[in-house]
């Protein structure tokens, strides 16, 4: 019946905010309605260097590569970045052939180098992860195209293994697309809401006002507003623990790079089509990457600058970007640029299409997948009946990998929360992308 339906509100429009909405819809038994103020249909990682991107840089989800190759620390995040390939395998469906065929999720063959001196813990917990990839092997060798010219950094291990990649310029825009084909409300909101209270209001003021038949007023609320949560009146005591971590990339065009059949290992049902490369440093952090995109587009990046919120490009980290992957990946520059300068692979010669810079949603004490309490609650409610509220929110540099299995994690919370039965962590409707 129509008025045992549930009304859920999401607040934020990145990944963890609409991979929330999505599992809730698929319940079937919830009317999902999602605020914010940056949405997946504003433009973002077209912008070039010298004109302001229209998405800013606290939106994270615009601005990620983004890979899944899980660096989980715990069990947890494990179990979130093991779920969420579960589900990105399913929504990507068999691997097709030609241009035409690239979706928004993006089969890689993937190369993750450890650097030297790496230690037993890392080397242990990255065998432990990393299984989940299909085709995973280990080997000191470098597949091509990375070995291509023997000038690789010095490293201690090297993992190989399929996985997909999120190509975010189409991914985030179609779980919009399909949060409102599953009936969902969207609602933008001209302004950040400085609380959630203030949310809530404005949802329940639309319903109402437009009188959505069977709708009723909010009686779950997820907080998913990533480095705005730091705003909302009903954080202010988690607000110290927020910080940006400015990542700056580079959007490079090398369809060349393509492997073929033939020389290349893109056999196994996965039928990667584009090299990638990740490296973690002897400090455990990922300094260099190549993500690729659809139509042989590279995500380069990149780096890490903990409470940095400049958000304009560096033209002096372009450039050290460049020369990282330029000293691996000569390939990144055509021949022909390369032979015309005299075998030399120059960063003058990539071919840029962007330079994007993001803020990741850093969190001291990591992120955060939990009930609110009863405080939180009834402030939300307002004078009227409680609202329950799951936070959900501090995801780093990884929540588009933790995305789908912290969405489920928050929908189990809430479902209990509101009485409903809790499910199993399965996507049943949405079954493509
Ligand atoms: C350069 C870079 C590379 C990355 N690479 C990867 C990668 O390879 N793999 C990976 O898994 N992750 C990667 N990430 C991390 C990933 O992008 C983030 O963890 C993820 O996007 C966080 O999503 P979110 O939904 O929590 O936050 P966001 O994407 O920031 O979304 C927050 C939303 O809340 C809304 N909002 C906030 N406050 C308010 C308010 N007061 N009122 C209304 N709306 C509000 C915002 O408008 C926005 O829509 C990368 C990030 C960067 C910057």
């Amino acid at each position: 019946m129509a008025s045992e339906r549930k009304h859920i509100l999401v607040i934020g429009g990145g990944v963890i905010g609409l991979s929330l909405a999505l599992t809730m819809q698929d319940a079937g038994d919830c009317d999902v309605s999602l605020l914010s103020t940056c949405l997946p249909s504003d433009p973002s990682s077209s912008a070039t260097s010298s004109a302001p991107p229209p998405s800013p840089a606290h939106y994270a989800s615009a601005w990620a590569g983004a890979h899944h190759v899980s660096s989980a620390m715990n069990e947890r995040e494990c179990r979130w970045d093991r779920e969420t390939f579960d589900v990105i395998k399913k929504l990507a469906g068999p691997a097709g052939q030609g241009e035409d065929a690239e979706g928004p999720l993006v089969w890689v063959r993937q190369t993750e180098l450890f650097a030297n001196p790496v230690t037993t813990e890392a080397e242990r917990r990255a065998q432990e992860v990393l299984e989940m990839y299909p085709n995973h092997a280990q080997s000191r060798e470098l597949p091509q195209p990375w070995s291509a010219e023997g000038r690789a950094p010095p490293f201690d291990a090297a993992h190989h293994f399929d996985t997909l990649d999120f190509d975010v310029p189409r991914y985030l825009p179609a779980l919009q697309r399909q949060f409102i084909a599953q009936g969902g409300r969207l609602l933008r909101a001209p302004s950040p809401v400085t609380s959630i209270r203030e949310a809530v209001e404005i949802c329940d003021g639309d319903v109402l006002g437009k009188r959505r038949a069977g709708w009723s007023r909010v009686q779950g609320v997820f907080v998913a507003t990533g480095l705005g949560t730091a705003e909302l009146s009903e954080m202010k005591e988690d607000r110290a623990n927020h910080f940006p971590v400015r990542g700056q990339t580079v959007l490079v065009s090398a369809p060349w790079l393509e492997l073929r059949g033939d020389d290349d290992d893109c056999s196994g049902p996965s039928r990667p089509r584009w090299p990638a490369l990740s490296r973690t440093n002897s400090c455990g952090e990922r300094d260099l990457y190549l993500i690729p995109r659809s139509r042989g587009q590279y995500i380069v990046g990149g780096t890490r600058l903990v409470g940095d919120d400049d958000p304009r490009p560096r033209e002096e980290t372009t450039c050290e970007i460049l020369a990282r992957a330029l000293a691996i990946c000569p390939g990144l520059v055509r021949e022909d640029k390369r032979r015309a300068a005299g075998g030399q692979a120059r960063g003058e010669d990539v071919d840029i299409l962007a330079v994007n810079v993001g803020f990741r949603p850093g969190r001291k004490g990591g992120p955060v997948v939990q009930a609110a309490g009863k405080d939180m609650s009834a402030r939300a409610g307002g004078q009227g009946e409680d609202v329950q509220v799951v936070l959900a929110y501090g995801f780093g540099g990884y929540g588009y990998q933790n995305s789908w299995g912290a969405a489920f994690e928050g929908r189990d919370i809430m479902r209990e929360q509101l009485g409903l039965p809790v499910m199993s962590h399965v996507l049943e409707r949405l079954t493509s992308l």
